[in-house]
């Protein structure tokens, strides 16, 4: 099948127009557009398999603009801009109105530029632009130089060959690959390889990406960058990174499918202390939650991996990974809260003491339950459903009309009205008007309010 047609087939309709508006409003500049890095790779996985059926979705587009003598640090961000403004007016494409909610960031620092593009759902599409750039490293880990470059320097910045691929979008060249270091036969290899012997120790969070791509595709690391990685674990190239960029690398991998995989090859490279001497990865353990762009899911893999930590290194972990409150919430009540939960399934407590525990779990959590033990699964599938539908009716407003003064009283009714419906002696099927009465009802039978009776006040 022809490139053009295949892409139109693997990104989509939608997509592959964008594209190829994006390749000739640059050449209308006198400039070169490139689809660059992961959404290749991935395009370059599709048409390697057979037979190849599989649409990309949700993936974000990487663009870099080219132009030689015409290329400035505000190139990407000019070109951008242009299409915006083509693409912000009320303007339908493949029969959607999305482009009223489009939106444009630009990050002048960096010289680059992102065009949102809100999806089904919740989901965006991303479309970064950015200057095609050289870089030089000034010591292990620091951010690197940047300067204007031509598209092979910029290839020649990344990580491994199978993310150093480019696709050409302008019109005369539409669809043209330019694989400068031979990361098409590596894909076909199944070879994670670095560009060059130091891309390590300039870029320690390249360890991570590399545990993180041979684990999604399943592919190996070339001998000499196995060689090269674990020189560079060696010299503790790791603590040159700041915490910021590791945990976004860490993040990236607990939210691949795959992410045992990755942590299995992180624990072999002894990687794993970096975040915590204590960790014990049983290699043995597959992981298995969903994840929803921008959830928080991916605790349940951290979670997992600090299982056998006590609350006080939990704590020290949640500052190593900077995460944020919500995050440290989750994790926090999770450690403090799981093992009495596990306890209680263990040794088959009451469904009023194991619902009772199970309720003071955040989500994810609860998640980790199912996960550690499938024999739980539909238990806590169970637990989930109820809560769902066992949140009070009644609110505070309410109790206060019902003629309760306000105080501590209003946590404990609503509590107790929670319980009560999640152990099914509170109906959860009737309209929102009945169930209100139901608990009108109840609330003032069990916490009658004094010199009223509860014919009264109903
Ligand atoms: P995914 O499929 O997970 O989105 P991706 O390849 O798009 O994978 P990103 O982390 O979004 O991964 O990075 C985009 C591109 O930027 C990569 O393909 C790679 O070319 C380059 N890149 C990212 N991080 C680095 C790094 N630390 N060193 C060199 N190049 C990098």
């Amino acid at each position: 099948m022809k490139t053009c047609l295949l892409m139109k087939k693997i990104f989509g309709k939608k997509n592959f127009g964008l594209l190829k508006e994006i390749g000739q409003a640059a050449q209308e500049d006198g400039l070169t557009a490139y689809l660059v890095g992961g959404p290749v790779r991935d395009f370059l996985l599709n048409k390697l398999s057979k037979p190849c059926t599989r649409r990309m979705q949700g993936k974000d587009l990487d663009i870099v603009i080219s132009g030689g003598e015409k290329l400035e640090e505000n190139t990407a961000i000019n070109l951008a801009k242009k299409l915006f403004k083509i693409w912000s007016p009320h303007r339908r494409l493949a029969g959607e109105a999305w482009q009223k909610r489009i939106k444009f960031k630009i990050h002048q620092r960096f010289g680059t530029a992102t065009i949102l593009f809100p999806e089904k759902g919740n989901q965006l599409l991303e479309i970064d632009f950015a200057f095609s750039r050289k870089e030089n490293y000034p010591s292990p880990g620091r951010l690197p130089e940047v300067e204007p470059g031509n598209i092979e320097d910029d290839l020649y910045r990344r990580d491994f060959t199978i993310n150093a691929l480019a696709v050409n979008l302008s019109s005369d060249e539409f669809g043209e690959l330019v694989d400068s270091t031979d990361g098409k036969n590596d894909l076909k290899k199944k070879f994670i390889r670095v560009l060059h012997e130091k891309s390590f120790l300039d870029d320690p969070t390249r360890i991570l990406r590399a545990a993180r791509f041979a684990g999604r595709y399943n592919f190996s690391l070339e001998k000499k960058t196995l060689t090269w990685l674990k020189e560079a674990i060696k010299k503790n190239a790791l603590f040159t990174i700041s915490r910021q960029r590791f945990r976004e690398e860490m993040v990236n991998i607990l939210k691949e499918k795959e992410s045992a995989h990755c942590l299995n090859l992180l624990a072999d490279w002894s990687v794993l202390s970096f975040l915590s001497p204590d960790i014990r990865w049983d290699k043995t353990k597959t992981i298995d939650y969903k994840m929803e762009k921008g959830d928080e899911n991916w605790l349940v893999g951290l979670l997992l991996l600090i299982k056998d930590l006590d609350y006080q290194k939990t704590e020290e972990i949640t500052r190593r990974m900077v995460l944020t409150r919500k995050e440290r919430k989750i994790i926090l009540q999770s450690k403090k809260y799981l093992p009495d939960a596990l306890k209680a399934l263990e040794k088959n407590y009451s469904l009023t003491h194991l619902y009772h525990y199970l309720s003071l779990l955040p989500e994810q959590g609860l998640i980790y339950l199912g996960v550690t033990n499938s024999c739980w699964t539909n238990l806590i599938g169970t637990f989930q459903r109820r809560k769902d539908k066992a949140k009070p009716v009644l609110n505070g407003e309410d109790l206060k009309k019902i003629g309760y003064p306000p105080g501590p009283i209003y946590k404990k009714i609503l509590k107790k009205i929670f319980q009560v419906k999640l152990l099914g002696k509170l109906p959860t099927y009737l309209s929102e008007k009945q169930t209100k009465e139901k608990e009108i009802k109840f609330v003032l039978r069990h916490f009658p309010l004094k010199g009223v009776t509860a014919k009264e006040r109903a």
